[in-house]
């Protein structure tokens, strides 16, 4: 079947597949709506097992940007970058000019960013050949750089909104929270909820990452196969997408499922058996907007030649509880599970009802 009469496919304005014999570049670049502005998302450099797999996460990963940057109230579409690793195609300078190259071709239309196998060192080499990337590195107190940590900002708002809905509490003190992945953003998370006096229990595949997270925020690590099945008030996924599937939702014992991972449900049902089951689902890309918020915003201000105070990112993050918000109450009243209702939302926003 040709994947763009898939429905992964959701009327993409473009994909392209981009070659690169000289640098070995294999690139896909998804670009799902430009109806509010520039289509941003990050690139991901990943060893996929096969072109479909490829193919299949950018069309996902760019659709759901849409979502996000919609949702987040950024003048921006949505679209995605991957680059597919392999024998004769690794990570080299010479590939990143080249990349570079194709999203300077689009003339604007995409803008790129980190993601899963990228590093702020990328987004430097790539700047060389392209105004069209953020996630540059930043002065302390200015926009940009990492959009880890303002990931991590946005889930703790999150979680609280979700603590005070679920559970009638103003505060995460005491609320226990079961944190899969101790990177960049569950790490983050982890510290926040902390320094508020939550009960943490933290887990990774990398037991030396979970086991020093743990030393480090008072939390209990528990082993990666376990942490689905902690009894917990708060289920907060930071690792992997698709974790969210028959197997998965029947082993939890939350009332909440609030985290970054992007694409947690692994099908559209999977929204409404946590609901069957009385779980509040934040949905991830609402909830996990802080870091583009930041790198989109320091995007937009260079364009415009303009300064972008880090207060202005600080006080938009603080706007994901409102959403949420905003998300619970309809989905309460229409009987629609969260997911099914951020997607409807996001959908008219961009012109896509
Ligand atoms: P990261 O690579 O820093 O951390 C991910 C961690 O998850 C690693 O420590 C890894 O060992 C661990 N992990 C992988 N599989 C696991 C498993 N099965 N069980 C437990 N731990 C596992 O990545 P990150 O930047 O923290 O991103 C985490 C998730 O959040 C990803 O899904 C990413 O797409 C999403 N996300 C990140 C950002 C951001 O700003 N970094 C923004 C939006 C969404």
């Amino acid at each position: 079947m040709a994947f763009w009469t898939e429905p992964d496919f959701d009327m993409h304005e473009l994909v392209e597949v981009v070659h690169d014999a000289r640098s070995g570049l294999t690139a896909i670049i998804a670009i799902h709506s430009t109806h509010l502005g520039p289509a941003a998302g990050g690139i991901r450099f990943w060893h996929y097992p096969e072109a479909d797999a490829a193919m299949r996460d950018a069309l996902r990963l760019s659709r759901g940007m849409s979502y996000k940057n919609a949702m987040a109230g950024l003048p921006m579409g949505g679209g995605k970058a991957v680059v597919l690793l392999g024998r004769g195609s690794e990570k080299t300078p010479e590939l990143l000019a080249a990349f570079g190259d194709a999203i300077d071709a689009l003339g604007g239309r995409y803008v790129t960013a980190e993601d899963v196998g990228a590093t702020e060192a990328d987004m430097v080499a790539i700047s060389k050949r392209t105004p069209h990337v953020c996630g540059l590195p930043a002065a302390d107190g200015s926009v940009g750089g990492d959009p880890g940590p303002f990931t991590s900002m946005g889930i703790y708002h999150g979680i609280r909104a979700a603590v005070a809905r679920k559970l009638g509490q103003d505060s995460v003190a005491s609320v226990h929270v079961a944190i899969q992945g101790c990177g960049s953003v569950g790490g983050g998370v982890a510290r926040l909820l902390a320094r508020d006096g939550a009960r943490l229990t933290v887990s990774d595949i990398d037991p030396a990452r979970a086991k020093a997270l743990a030393a480090e925020t008072g939390a209990e690590a528990v082993a990666s196969e376990r942490v689905m099945g902690v009894a917990c008030d708060v289920f907060s996924p930071n690792a992997l997408g698709a974790i969210l599937d028959d197997e998965g939702i029947a082993r939890l014992d939350c009332a909440i499922v609030a985290g970054g991972a992007n694409n947690q449900l692994a099908r559209p049902e999977h929204g409404s058996m946590l609901a069957e089951r009385g779980i509040l689902y934040a949905p991830d890309y609402v909830i996990n907007a802080g870091g583009i918020i930041n790198v989109g915003l320091e995007y937009l201000s260079r364009r415009h030649g303009s300064t972008c105070d880090i207060k202005e990112v600080g006080r938009r993050i603080a706007q994901i509880p409102e959403r949420l918000e905003a998300i619970w109450h309809e989905s309460e009243n229409t009987g629609r599970s969260s997911d099914v209702v951020a997607d409807a939302m996001a959908q008219r926003l961009i012109g896509r009802e």
